[in-house]
């Protein structure tokens, strides 16, 4: 065929054609070719060429040459090829080697196909397909929670609401598109949302299960208590695919409790008055009779001396019965001590860290509706103390519920209280730190006295008997101002029962 004809038939195939030297040098390049990139066969020829190449594709291009020439076999690359208006297009570079009569091989021929279409299809199907499979995924997964009779969510591992069950929208009577904002639109109560969000956002980033009280809005506008469980979901390498979460109603409950604790206040209101009242009656009765006998006495003595005729007599004898009387009174007074400050102690060996987290988990829900976030530093290999458990506990719980009515009007700050335990020397020290109101300069030496209260409804109680509690065991009591910020200390110190660990450590 003569070289006219060649070149017609190559100008002709419906691609790129080229003829290239080993060396990557254009001996020919078909008319099409330099149509589609704009270049001049001049441009374009030796290695001009590679101008038109995607410069980010060039160095893959040389490394798939390099391997076609070791290889000596016909291949292909994808690469970007610029076309004449500057746009690069996704094309399929093929080449295959043209040996000669010897089985040398001179040149390479080749032709690149344009693929930019195709691929784009390509990719836009696969899309669709992805996108389809999530929807079908999501779907799947709403209608399985639909039909669970609770409030089911499944948030993505970053905590976003991803699906909620039917009972929450119905319930809220909002979207799933407007509860992916439930952080600020007032799905949850404004009260209960700061302490709700620092649990949620904590639980989120350490990967924990949560568990919280707070009240949801109901579509009416009504605000009702719930219990909010999450947990999350692990693939097999541990990480965290969702999070199921379960929202419990328990306004009922809350009612309840409110109702009982209100009448547990007045039943212990009731109980306190009504000892009270016994008790005065008793000692009131216990002590007339003496005093009236004094009294009595007392006078017909003074009668006897006033009298003309002097009965001495008659004086000393009623003087001893006004003494005989003054101590029938003195007995009582002290039967009645007797009875309130002998009371046996039980005695057990006593882990404080133990007797303070039972403390802790039955007061936590009292003090999650204060608004109250924990902190525990409790020292590991603490000794065990001698004493009696319940009563060191009804003075750990003293100074916890102090310390959240301390903090109960404080907004400006988080209402942190910290429950701490070491080992000082061969004493144990049991410490509660609150950021409260502090003690007030004129409060300070009246703290521990019995019937001291600066609260409306305080009995001043708690802490007189938590100090003879920790004098019944030998220990000390103490309260003191913080010095770093507002809020005060309560302490207590007794002796451990063993030979203190040589080393401790924090229990957390
Ligand atoms: P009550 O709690 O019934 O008042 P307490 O004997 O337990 O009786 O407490 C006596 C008083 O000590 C309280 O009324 C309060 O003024 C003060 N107090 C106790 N704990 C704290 C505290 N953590 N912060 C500030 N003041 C406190």
């Amino acid at each position: 065929m003569e070289i006219g004809l060649i070149t017609s038939l190559a100008d002709a195939l419906p691609g790129l054609v080229w003829v290239a030297l080993p060396d990557g040098r254009a001996e020919f390049l078909n008319r099409r070719w330099c149509d589609y990139t704009g270049l001049s066969p001049q441009e374009a020829s030796g290695m001009g060429w590679q101008s038109a190449v995607h410069p980010d594709d060039r160095l893959s291009w040389l490394e798939y040459w390099d391997g076609l020439l070791a290889s000596r076999n016909p291949g292909e690359v994808e690469a970007r090829l610029r076309r004449h208006d500057g746009q690069y297009r996704r094309f399929l570079f093929s080449a295959a080697p043209i040996a000669n009569a010897s089985g040398e091989i001179a040149r390479w021929c080749g032709i690149n196909t344009e693929i930019e279409e195709k691929l784009a299809a390509q990719e836009e199907l696969y899309a669709r397909i992805r996108s389809d499979e999530t929807l079908r995924e999501s779907d799947i997964r709403t209608r399985a929670i639909d039909g669970i009779p609770g409030f089911i969510g499944i948030l993505a591992p970053d905590g976003s609401v991803e699906a909620v069950n039917r009972r929450i929208k119905e319930y809220t009577g909002q979207s799933l598109e407007e509860l992916k904002n439930w952080g600020t639109n007032g799905t949850i109560h404004e009260v209960d949302l700061p302490h709700t969000a620092e649990v949620f956002g904590q639980s989120i980033a350490l990967g924990i299960p949560h568990a919280m009280e707070f009240r949801l809005r109901r579509h009416d506008g009504e605000y009702r208590w719930f219990d909010d469980r999450g947990v999350p979901m692990r693939d097999d390498n541990g990480n965290i695919v969702c999070w199921y979460v379960l929202l419990t109603e328990i306004e009922i409950r809350k009612r309840n409790e409110a109702e009982l604790s209100r009448a547990r206040a007045e039943l212990a209101h009731v109980a306190r008055v009504s000892t009270i009242n016994m008790l005065t009656a008793a000692i009131a009765h216990e002590v007339n009779q003496p005093l009236t006998g004094i009294v009595t006495n007392a006078n017909t003595c003074l009668r006897m001396l006033a009298s003309d005729r002097l009965d001495l007599d008659g004086a000393r004898a009623t003087a001893q019965r006004t003494l005989r009387d003054a101590d029938r009174a003195s007995a009582v007074v002290q039967r009645l001590r007797a009875m309130f400050t002998h009371k046996e102690l039980t005695t057990e060996t006593v882990a404080l860290n133990e007797a303070a987290r039972e403390v802790l988990a039955l007061s936590a829900s009292e003090l999650q509706r204060g608004r109250v976030v924990l902190q525990t530093d409790f020292a590991s290999g603490l000794p065990p103390v001698v004493g009696d458990r319940v009563q060191l506990q009804q003075v750990i719980m003293n100074f916890v519920v102090n310390a959240a009515d301390a903090m109960r009007d404080v907004d400006d700050r988080p209402r942190s209280l910290s429950i701490a335990t070491t080992l000082d020397g061969p004493e144990v020290l049991l410490s509660v730190r609150d950021a409260g109101i502090g003690i007030a300069p004129e409060s300070a030496g009246k703290l521990f006295e019995a019937f001291y209260s600066t609260k409306g409804h305080g009995m001043g109680v708690g802490l007189s008997v938590s100090r003879s509690i920790i004098q019944s065991h030998g220990g000390r009591i103490w309260a003191v101002a913080n010095d770093d910020c507002p809020g005060s200390t309560f302490s207590f110190a007794i002796p451990c029962c063993s030979p203190p660990a040589a080393s401790q450590a924090s229990e957390g």
